[in-house]
């Protein structure tokens, strides 16, 4: 599915460098590196500010924070994504309120957020799912018309953009995984926020430190989750390459359309969006018969996700079958294939006749 390796053989001495030189730094936590890392990725993205932190999670966690969801509120998101976006929610004792996603892109379904809005609502956590940015104008306008916050969940995007603007600078606040095997990967966990608001970054800043700005002094509840150094030096140098890699997926993406298209349903990309294709997904009938088929070629495939989060066991709340059709069908139906920066021709190709050879019954 991914190519950590090669994509690391490629650029292992200068990778190999910064990671020595925080060990002879031997600042380990909040080094220099971070700080430059933190302005690289706010100059990357667009935005003022960019906050380091633990993991992406940490930073959906951190973004709910400093907006001070309280136990009650209520955040509309997607039943369609990683366990993450309810999680944090639900942590600080926050409502998750799902809204049904669209069938074309698997983001949430704008048309169907405003009948979700309470007085509790707070914010709203669209999801940019496998690396397509979600409908932004509408969101937003709906944010501006109910005063809520959002919050882009962009663990899968960064680098994407929607009309002339980079994911994570364009809501109130951006929260990036560098999960390994993101588009933008680290040896471990990290994560950042991301925001415009000055008063926001603050907090966030804080909250990751424990809630302090001098240390030992500590004015807000906050948690402990920093950026390590050597997570962001190696992240520096990859950083430099994301768009090339972002770009090697796309055209991946369009060597698979190409071979594809006619057997079954390929991505729909919006006509005003750049998508990075963290995932390339498509819809077919007998979808676990094809991934056993692909298996025995050693082609590995994987369902993002197999159960959307209104029937997990622990994100369902009160939600229950039949209340989100659209996530539950293309749950049923979705899968992904092999897609990262280092695919061959060769390798689309061949994973792509394996498909045709399944669909057409050989
Ligand atoms: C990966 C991911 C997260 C969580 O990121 P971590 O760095 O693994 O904590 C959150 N939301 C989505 C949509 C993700 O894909």
């Amino acid at each position: 599915m991914v190519d950590t390796k090669t994509q690391y053989l490629k650029i292992k001495d200068q990778v190999d460098a910064a990671i020595q030189e925080v060990i002879d730094s031997t600042q380990f936590i909040q080094g220099e590196v971070v700080r430059k890392f933190e302005e690289e990725i706010s100059a990357y993205v667009g935005c003022k500010y960019a906050v380091g932190c633990a993991s992406g999670t940490d930073a959906l966690q951190i973004c709910l924070m400093a907006i001070g969801l309280k136990p009650g509120d209520e955040v509309i998101t997607t039943p369609f994504t990683f366990a993450a976006t309810a999680e944090t929610i639900a942590l600080l004792g926050g409502v998750p309120v799902y809204a049904d996603i669209d069938g074309k892109t698997y983001n949430i379904d704008t048309d169907k957020i405003e009948a979700k809005i309470s007085n509790k609502t707070k914010a709203i956590i669209p999801v940019h799912l496998y690396g397509q940015p979600a409908e932004m104008d509408m969101i937003l306008s709906l944010a501006e018309k109910y005063n809520l916050y959002v919050i882009e969940d962009s663990a899968q995007a960064l680098g994407a953009k929607y009309k002339d603007k980079k994911v994570c600078n364009i809501g109130h606040l951006g929260a990036i995984s560098f999960y390994p095997s993101k588009n933008l990967g680290a040896f471990g966990d990290g994560g950042m926020i991301t925001t415009n608001d000055e008063t926001l970054a603050e907090r966030v800043r804080m909250i990751c430190n424990h809630g302090s700005k001098t240390k030992y002094f500590h004015e807000i509840l906050g948690v402990n989750s920093r950026l390590d150094s050597i997570q962001a030096a190696v992240l520096r140098v990859k950083l430099k390459y994301l768009d090339s890699y972002n770009n090697s997926r796309r055209l991946a993406a369009d060597r698979y359309n190409k071979r594809l298209s006619q057997y079954l349903e390929t991505p729909y990309v919006l006509p005003h969006v750049r998508h990075i294709f963290h995932q390339y997904s498509v819809k077919v009938d007998r979808r676990d018969e094809m991934k056993k088929y692909l298996s025995s070629f050693g082609i590995p495939t994987m369902i993002y996700y197999p159960v959307p989060l209104h029937l997990q066991k622990a994100y369902s709340f009160n939600y229950g079958k039949g209340d989100f059709p659209v996530s539950e069908k293309v749950s049923g139906e979705i899968i992904s294939l092999p897609m990262h920066s280092e695919l061959t021709d060769e390798q689309i190709d061949f994973i792509s006749d394996k498909i045709i050879d399944f669909i057409r019954g050989n």
